[in-house]
């Protein structure tokens, strides 16, 4: 938790411009936002250490990736943001995309089950 919480802080800062915040699967999920999309951003969802912002709900799949994201922010706490940047430029450098190709994205993108260091299961309820 202490070791991924320069991300979570961040993470709380962004939560209250989110419409829905509700804690499952050990993280604050934030859900519902119009204002990233006006701003530009590209993606559907970012983590940040125990915090997930999401411009709309979740699908369990999609959870799963971020929630791969958490177990990457727990094992590389303050480091996590500027090695997934060098892994993408590390990724263009061998001709690769900078996003599919970033080798935390590709470890996001496995299944459930093979996933390194996962400790967790989406279940529907
Ligand atoms: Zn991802």
């Amino acid at each position: 938790m202490v070791w991924a919480a320069p991300g979570s802080v961040v993470g709380v800062v962004l939560s209250p411009l989110f419409r829905r915040r509700r804690a499952t699967h050990g993280v604050l999920l934030c859900e519902g936002a119009d204002w990233p999309r006006r701003l530009g951003w590209p993606f559907r969802a970012i983590t940040l250490g125990h915090v997930v912002l999401s411009v709309d709900v979740l699908d369990e799949p999609t959870l799963h990736h971020e929630l791969v994201h958490v177990r990457q922010f727990e094992r590389w706490g303050p480091l996590f943001i500027p090695l997934y940047l060098l892994a993408s430029v590390w990724a263009l450098a061998r001709g690769g995309h900078v996003y599919r190709d970033n080798r935390f994205e590709r470890d996001a993108r496995r299944p459930a089950h093979t996933a390194p260091g996962v400790r967790f299961e989406v279940v529907s309820r």
